[in-house]
């Protein structure tokens, strides 16, 4: 069997430490490269001893040289709480690990695969999404240097497509949940569970009416192993996305519902520029990856509440 050889940038992440054990689990070589700024080295502390993973501390700001076959760049925050800690730092981790990356995949001509966002839609006026929606995005907003830094990345991969033909990958990825979410992280998912488990008030920002259509990370990862090794004249962007669309309301009170719990829900004010429905077309998805989410929110929920519990 010939191992293939494979950088994902933003490994020791939620996301990121997922995707590598599933690239071992498949046989590959697996370089994981993280700065440690939202990741943990918890999250693929049980990866270490496979003598096929390799752990790198690395910032993508700065250039970086390696030979692998593939790279899943992923190095980003992703919560609001986080990316807009240090919105100069998000924007170049974005723009600039893009352009570091592809630089690498252009030399080596490795195949990379971009972890792009539904946040690319900004608060859409077109409802549900689909990939040829150029989307609705306030640049100077709150939200704008991840938003922005993302659809820059996009511009980056897409021409070093057309220029230089390096294969290239986008997917553009809807809100996901599960096991090694950081509790601290901010998002919805992990701090509706943290506090209903602890007892707390659970914060809805706004009336609750916003929707969000929440994917579990297995499917997730699924659409990233199939994207990579889909056509090299199918590109994308593609929506990976689970399209049942939900309420904050919802979320709230089904979280309260499966942790059996005494939390009772607070409203607070809603960030600027939350955007107020989100839910994937995957019809693209469906034709050319042969791709559909399988697990429903409460089966995925179960598994994570069950996570969080088990480390709080
Ligand atoms: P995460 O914050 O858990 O993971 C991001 C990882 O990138 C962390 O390990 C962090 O330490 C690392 N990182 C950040 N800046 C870096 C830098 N400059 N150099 C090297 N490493 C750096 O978030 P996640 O949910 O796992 O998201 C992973 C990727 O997927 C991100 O690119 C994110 O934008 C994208 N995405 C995620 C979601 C979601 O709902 N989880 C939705 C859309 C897009
Ligand atoms: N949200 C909330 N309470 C929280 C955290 C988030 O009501 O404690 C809302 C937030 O305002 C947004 C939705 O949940 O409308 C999803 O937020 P998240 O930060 O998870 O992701 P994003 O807004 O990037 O989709």
């Amino acid at each position: 069997m010939i191992r293939k050889k494979v950088l994902v940038t933003g490994g020791a992440g939620f996301v990121g430490s997922h995707l590598c054990e599933r690239l071992l689990y498949e046989g590959n070589e697996v370089v994981c490269l993280d700065n440690y700024f939202t990741g943990q080295k918890q999250n693929i502390v049980h990866l270490i001893n496979n003598p096929f993973f390799e752990l790198i501390r690395h910032d993508v700001t700065m250039p970086f040289f390696i030979e692998v076959d593939e790279i899943y760049n992923l190095a980003c925050p992703a919560s609001p709480v986080h990316y807009q800690y240090n919105a100069i730092k998000t924007m170049k981790t974005s723009v600039m690990g893009a352009i570091n990356m592809l630089g690498l995949a252009k030399r080596i001509r490795a195949k990379i695969l971009q972890a792009s966002t539904s946040e690319v839609y900004g608060d859409p006026q077109v409802h549900p999404q689909v990939e040829t929606y150029w989307g609705h995005v306030n640049p100077i907003g709150e939200r704008a240097c991840y938003d922005e830094g993302k659809r820059a990345a996009e511009t980056l991969f897409i021409n070093y497509y057309k220029q230089n033909k390096v294969r290239i990958k986008i997917i553009r990825i809807f809100n996901t949940y599960g096991p090694r979410m950081h509790p601290n992280d901010g998002r919805v998912v992990s701090n509706f569970i943290m506090q209903a488990l602890r007892g707390n008030n659970i914060t809805i920002y706004g009336n609750g009416s916003q929707t969000r259509s929440f994917q579990y990370v297995d499917d997730l990862v699924e659409g990233m192993l199939r994207m990579m090794a889909s056509g090299e004249e199918f590109t994308g962007p593609v929506n990976i996305g689970n399209p049942n669309e939900f309420t904050i309301l919802q979320l709230a009170e089904m979280i309260i519902r499966l942790t059996d719990s005494r939390s009772t829900i607070v409203h607070m004010p809603l960030p600027p520029d939350d955007p107020s429905q989100r839910q994937p077309n995957i019809e693209l998805a469906e034709k050319e990856l042969g791709w559909m989410p399988k697990i429903p929110l409460e089966e995925g929920l179960i598994k994570t509440i069950d996570y969080f519990a088990s480390i709080s």
